[in-house]
């Protein structure tokens, strides 16, 4: 089946930059989220990111008309009935995303595949909520979408080779740089190796060994990263790097090393409210 529309769950952070890059390659794209002002952000936040890209002379003015003309966004699932593809981006909260998924498969043609961004949970879990275990799968972007070149394309427990190929190819399609999850694993490759590296970096601080700023200056000088744990943190919130943080440490056993640190614990209880109306690493450490 050739994908011509996708439906995207979600107009976050996440969602709207994948709303964008699909509707760059010429897709016409559902965005759905679940109130006015959610759709009417993402949508702003795409044309802002167009806009900037039309200033800097990188894209024409009636191109970035296009782009925007194939997103519809929508606060009704429903318009998602006819779409070839769906990635969801809702918030990390697994029974919100088995929900979802189970709306979806009443929904979608029994030959679309519904896949997911998220940072951790459990592809297997996500597809027990539907009847095409086969047809779901991991499809986990970076943020901020449009510039972060790599896609985790992750396997569940049921899912099928065609179902792994044809989400590689829709990624690839998008000028992303794809690597196969062959196995659903808590944090698949990037936030299995990247929570250790923060969890350190917060206990150093934590232990007064250094500063937040001379912690990143050092990582991003010595190690040759581009940012520093406490700026990537900032960048990504920190409300998600403790969900996944909290998930990684359920799901690999309890293991000790995978334990939060009680600063990041402090963190989110000072910051309920999250990255969009708190403050990050930066803030409080001035
Ligand atoms: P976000 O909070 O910016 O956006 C989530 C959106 O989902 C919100 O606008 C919310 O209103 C909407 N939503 C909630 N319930 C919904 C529903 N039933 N239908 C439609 N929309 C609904 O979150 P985000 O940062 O975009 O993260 C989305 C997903 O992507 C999460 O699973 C996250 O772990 C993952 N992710 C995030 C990052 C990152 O850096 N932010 C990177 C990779 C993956």
């Amino acid at each position: 089946m050739e994908i011509r529309k996708i439906g995207v769950v979600g107009a976050g952070t996440m969602g709207n930059g994948i709303a964008q890059v699909a509707a760059q390659i010429g897709l016409d794209v559902v965005m759905r989220d679940i109130e006015d002002s959610f759709v009417d952000s993402g949508l702003k936040s795409i044309d802002k990111f167009l806009s900037k890209s039309v200033e800097k002379g990188k894209l024409a003015a009636d191109d970035k008309n296009k782009i925007l003309g194939r997103i519809k966004g929508t606060t009704n699932m429903a318009d998602l009935r006819d779409v070839d593809f769906v990635v969801e981006a809702v918030i990390e909260d697994l029974s919100l995303k088995r929900s979802v998924f189970k709306e979806l498969d009443a929904l979608c043609r029994p030959e679309v595949i519904l896949s997911t961004n998220t940072s951790s949970m459990s592809i297997t879990e996500i597809a027990s909520a539907t009847k095409r275990p086969d047809k779901v799968c991991g499809v986990h972007f970076f943020n901020p979408v449009p510039l972060m070149k790599l896609v985790e394309i992750i396997r569940g427990h049921g899912t099928s080779d065609q179902t792994i190929a044809t989400a590689t190819e829709l990624a690839k399609k998008m000028g992303k740089v794809t690597v196969e999850v062959k196995k659903d694993s808590p944090g698949f490759i990037v936030n299995r190796c990247m929570i250790p590296h923060m969890i350190e970096a917060i206990k150093i601080v934590e232990e007064g060994i250094a500063s937040i700023p001379d912690v990143d200056t050092a990582v991003k000088n010595g190690l040759n990263y581009p940012m520093g744990p406490f700026e990537l943190m900032d960048l990504t919130g920190i409300d998600i790097a403790y969900f996944v943080n909290e998930y990684l440490y359920k799901e690999l056993n309890k293991e000790l090393k995978w334990a939060s640190p009680n600063l990041l614990k402090t963190m989110i209880r000072a910051n309920r409210l999250g990255r969009k109306t708190g403050g990050g690493w930066y803030d409080y450490s001035k």
